[in-house]
Parts: C-alpha cells; sequence; structure tokens
C-alpha cells in the first residue's frame, strides 16, 4: 500500500472522518472502527512511515510519548482494569495498515474471554544461545 491510497493518511488529511482521542502536530490518535474492547485506540505519526524500525528515531519517542499520554487518558477517564499496548509489524504479525501504529486495548477484569495472549514454548539453553548469536552478528 503506497502513501497515496493510505487509509491512516487519508484520516490525517481529513479525507475520511475518525474519532479523534487526540492530537499534536506529529500525532494523531483515533477510535479504532473495528473494536477489541470500547476505547480501542490506534496512536500514529502523521507522517507515513511502514513499520517500527523503519520509523526515525525522533518520530519513534514522540510516537510513544503520545503513546504514554493517551494511555493515561484512558485509564483515567474509562473504567478499566488495564490496558494493552501493542504494535504489529508487517503481515506475518497481524499488520493490515502499512502506516506504523499503535493499538491502545482497554482491559477489564470481566473481559477475560478476550484472549490476547500469545502461546509459549520452552527453548534449551543451546536454541536460546544460537538464537543470540544469529540476532548479534
Ligand atoms: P493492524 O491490524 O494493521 O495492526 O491494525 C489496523 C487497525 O486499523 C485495525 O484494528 C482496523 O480496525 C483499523 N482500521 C482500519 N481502517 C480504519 C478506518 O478507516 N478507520 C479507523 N478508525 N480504523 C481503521
Ligand atoms: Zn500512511
Amino acid at each position: 500500500m503506497s502513501e497515496e491510497n493510505c487509509i491512516f493518511c487519508k484520516l490525517v488529511k481529513g479525507e475520511i472522518p475518525s474519532k479523534i482521542v487526540f492530537e499534536n502536530d506529529d500525532n494523531l490518535a483515533f477510535l479504532d472502527i473495528n473494536p477489541v474492547s470500547e476505547g480501542h485506540t490506534i496512536v500514529i505519526p502523521k507522517k507515513h512511515f511502514t513499520t517500527l524500525e523503519k520509523t526515525p528515531e525522533e518520530e519513534v519517542i514522540k510516537l510513544f510519548l503520545t503513546v504514554k499520554e493517551v494511555a493515561e487518558m484512558i485509564y483515567t477517564k474509562l473504567d478499566i482494569d488495564g490496558y494493552n499496548v501493542i504494535q504489529n509489524n508487517y503481515k506475518a504479525a497481524g499488520q493490515h495498515v502499512d502506516h506504523s501504529h499503535v493499538h491502545i486495548i482497554p482491559r477489564s477484569n470481566r473481559d477475560m474471554k478476550i484472549r490476547l495472549t500469545i502461546p509459549r514454548n520452552s527453548a534449551s539453553n543451546e536454541e536460546l544461545e544460537k538464537v543470540l548469536k544469529k540476532i548479534k552478528s
């Protein structure tokens, strides 16, 4: 998906309506149109970057400072017990919109049927050492 037909760029330009939670010069936070839970919010840089590692450092800093600010708004204003911060990169990880973004998903003690927990495997010391070597090479 190119910048020209990026849905989140269209939201930034106001070409598509959205429910804006928070906005400053660099970031926009809006309600997800298909929420996992009530108040599910997406935070984006206004400039188009595709994934986290392709987003410049200063933009990442500003983005996550805004995530913190919006998380505080959501946690204090909504009657919730917690929230998940999720950031998907590439199709394999569930990214559907190719404009770098962060999900803030409100959670309550009563919503245990929402499963955001990823199944885990056990790993031997050798396996951990092997992958550690690859990452650091
Ligand atoms: P991803 O799956 O890429 O991590 O998340 C993209 C999110 O954007 C999805 O949760 C989806 O519901 C949301 N989304 C897609 N199109 C629109 C839209 O036009 N407006 C709003 N508010 N959210 C959208
Ligand atoms: Zn975009």
